[in-house]
């Protein structure tokens, strides 16, 4: 059992242990996918959060625990490069947890950048995560920042230290860093945007994070809302965190 809130920042350096063997990562598919109108996906196992609305919940409790294979940077890239082949896509994501949990993680993700461009740069890659490490590594931003086509979108848990203790488990404290990630990338001049679950944070939150996004001089019209995927565990687990959802 993990005892909530827990340090999200302690938390990612051991499951980086748990899912990096060398510079390989464990990993538990690859598929096109019809999100952003098609994408080859690779998905990875780690998180330094977990949601209560996480859809790959149980996998994120228990790296550990799940048998998936580690794969080099080279055979994430063969593997996304022949989806796009095959199915005629033009943009690539990694999904299902978190891709920067430190030094190693970050290092794998480079090179799987750097493999997808060399095959074909026009690619669009879109580097979903949860910001955390964006905003406490500002070397991990400097390095993202040599990549011209990638896109990073951050996916923000609250609009309050309250709430994202609530939706992320990690102690309260840290609700600034996935903020400061996103002025970073911004700051990098990097295409870089927030993106919010509709369903936790209804109109009030809204409001509420727009007015942090300026705070950090980011703008709000960039913000994506996202919408809950209602599969019974995660309305189960939401209720067990007593997490109401606005329709
Ligand atoms: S940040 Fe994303 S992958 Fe990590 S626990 Fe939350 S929803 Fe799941």
């Amino acid at each position: 059992m993990l005892d909530l809130p827990f340090d999200p920042l302690k938390r990612a350096k051991e499951v980086e242990g748990l899912v990096m063997e060398g510079l390989a990562r464990k990993y538990y598919r690859f598929r096109p996918a019809k999100y952003y109108g098609g994408i080859a996906t690779a998905d990875i196992v780690g998180c330094p959060f977990l949601c209560a609305y996480c859809w790959n919940y149980k996998r994120n409790l228990h790296p550990e625990m799940s048998r998936d294979k580690y794969y080099s940077s080279d055979e994430v890239a063969n593997r996304l490069l022949n989806i796009i082949k095959r199915k005629g896509l033009n943009k690539v994501r990694l999904s299902g947890a978190e891709p920067i949990l430190g030094e190693k993680s970050f290092e794998h993700l480079c090179q799987v950048l750097k493999n997808i461009y060399k095959s074909n740069p026009m690619l669009d890659f879109i580097l979903e995560t949860n910001g955390l490490l964006l905003g406490y590594e500002q070397e991990f931003v400097q390095r993202l920042s040599h990549f011209s086509n990638l896109q990073v979108r951050i996916s923000l848990k609250g609009f309050d230290n309250e709430s994202f203790e609530n939706i992320s488990g990690a102690e309260r404290n840290l609700f600034h860093l996935p903020m400061k990630g996103l002025q970073n990338l911004i700051g990098n001049g990097m295409n870089a945007w927030p993106a919010i679950m509709y369903e936790t944070f209804g109109p009030e939150g809204i409001g509420k994070i727009n007015q942090k996004l300026k705070e950090y001089e980011i703008r709000p019209e960039e913000l994506e809302i996202e919408y809950l995927e209602p599969y019974p565990f995660v309305l189960e687990n939401l209720k067990k965190h007593s997490i109401s959802l606005h329709t």
